[in-house]
């Protein structure tokens, strides 16, 4: 199945990227290519396969036939032409980025991202030459203004983690095309409820470590290709200049509306080992076939403790976008198919102490940095995930010391209401 979008969603999370039956043992499940290395049918074979000029496995550093069939079904799922799946979600992030960047380029960035983006573009790119301007995800006059002649993408996340905003992404990619620079989204909050390659997005990556693996196990990343960018235009010699790696390759000649994946594979995967394991991607597979399912039993269960926090008298304010009065909801409703995502930002009234209190008086719920597991979890942003920040970057991202962040599971939502409504009592009376 390599149809772009023959078949519906299910259909495509069920069978996109595999065989019926494996060729040589008739196995239906996709098998665990457990393997280093490939024999190579012929000298002359090995040699076209390491001057890219024929498509097989040489090195599961560069390809693995396990992994392929996960990195086809997630291209399927986001209406891309390829995929390339990662180590983890911040080895996606970070070679979509060194794939079109040099030291001296820069990047334009929506301010509000998951805090590890936040660190590695703040703190760490930067040693690298590579520059990163923040703009407020909403203010679309900022991101026109932080672009400059070395601007080389504009970065955002579909609904951010874990402030929740949604940008305007038809409205973003249109700025980002009129300055002959793509937009890279990352999806991993709102994979199933949108498609931002449908949008104009060119790039989109994941951290599979979420609802693609959807059960707290498995670490994993992909960057998906959208295939519609002009890699041509001037702005990036990478795809138009020899690659003397590979005999003077170029990477727009060889490869066409594939050049970016196949040069983030051919190029930085085999370069930084970044690789994702073939037992991992086993497992992300396993998961992809209940995907929307669960995403749908996510954003259900979400929206009614969203609604249930609102009228309990322990929390001061509640911050979902499936709520009518959010500052997202237009955005939500313009966006997320009739969905609003699995996490859930509330204040508990009095701040850090009873903040506190509530996380350590939950039973059912979990007390974790992860979000997107089948499981509820709970954890105070302040002390844990953004405490690497300071005080003015946490509340200038919206991380106030009374914030409580939920990334709402499948369980039964009457037992994660009872379990809420108790832990609350116990920690403001
Ligand atoms: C978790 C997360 C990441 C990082 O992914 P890892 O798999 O943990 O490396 C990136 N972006 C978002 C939105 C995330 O939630």
């Amino acid at each position: 199945m390599t149809n772009k979008r023959k078949y519906g969603e299910r259909t495509l999370e069920v069978h996109a990227g595999e065989e019926r039956a494996d060729p040589v043992t008739g196995a239906r499940a996709t098998p665990i290519y457990y393997t280093s290395s490939y024999a190579f049918e012929s000298a002359e074979k090995a040699k076209k396969l390491y001057a890219l000029e024929e498509e097989g496995h040489i090195y599961t550093r560069i390809s693995n036939p396990t992994t392929e069939v996960l990195e086809k079904r997630v291209a399927a799922i986001e209406n891309g032409v390829g995929a390339l799946a990662q180590s983890t979600g911040m080895s996606a992030i970070l070679l979509a980025i060194l794939n079109i960047t040099n030291a001296g380029d820069e990047i334009v960035a929506s301010n509000n991202l998951y805090g590890g983006t936040y660190t590695l573009f703040k703190n760490t790119m930067v040693n690298w030459g590579i520059k990163v301007n923040f703009v407020d995800t909403h203010d679309l006059d900022a991101y026109r203004e932080a672009i400059n002649d070395k601007t080389k993408a504009i970065y955002c996340e579909s609904v951010g983690n874990p402030q929740l905003d949604i940008p305007d992404f038809e409205a973003i990619a249109e700025i980002a095309h009129e300055n002959g620079i793509p937009l890279i989204v990352d999806n991993t909050s709102a994979i199933t409820m949108v498609r931002p390659i449908d949008y104009g997005a060119d790039i989109v990556v994941h951290s599979a470590t979420k609802f693609l693996s959807g059960t707290g196990t498995s670490m994993g990343g992909i960057i998906v290709d959208g295939g519609n960018f002009d890699w041509t235009n001037g702005k990036f010699p990478q795809f138009t200049e020899p690659d003397e790696s590979y005999h003077g390759l170029i990477y727009s000649e060889a490869f066409g509306n594939k050049a970016y994946i196949m040069k983030a594979r051919a190029h930085l995967m085999k370069d930084l080992g970044t690789v994702m394991s073939p037992m991992n991607a086993f497992m992300i597979l396993q998961s992809t076939e209940s995907l929307s399912l669960r995403v749908n039993q996510h954003c259900e269960n979400a929206l009614e403790i969203a609604k249930f926090l609102k009228n309990h008298e322990a929390v001061s304010w509640v911050n979902y976008p499936g709520l009518e009065d959010n500052e997202n909801h237009e955005m939500a409703e313009k966006y997320l198919n009739g969905n609003y995502g699995c996490i859930v930002g509330f204040g508990i009234k009095g701040g850090i102490e009873e903040g506190k209190k509530f996380i350590e008086s939950v039973e059912l719920l979990s007390h974790v940095a992860n979000i997107a597991d089948a499981k509820t979890l709970v954890i105070h942003p302040a002390t844990t995930t953004h405490s690497n920040m300071s005080s003015e970057e946490q509340l200038e991202s919206g991380i106030t010391p009374d914030f409580i962040r939920m990334s709402v599971g499948i369980e039964n939502v009457e037992d994660l209401i009872a379990d809420i409504d108790q832990a609350l009592k116990k920690a403001v009376n």
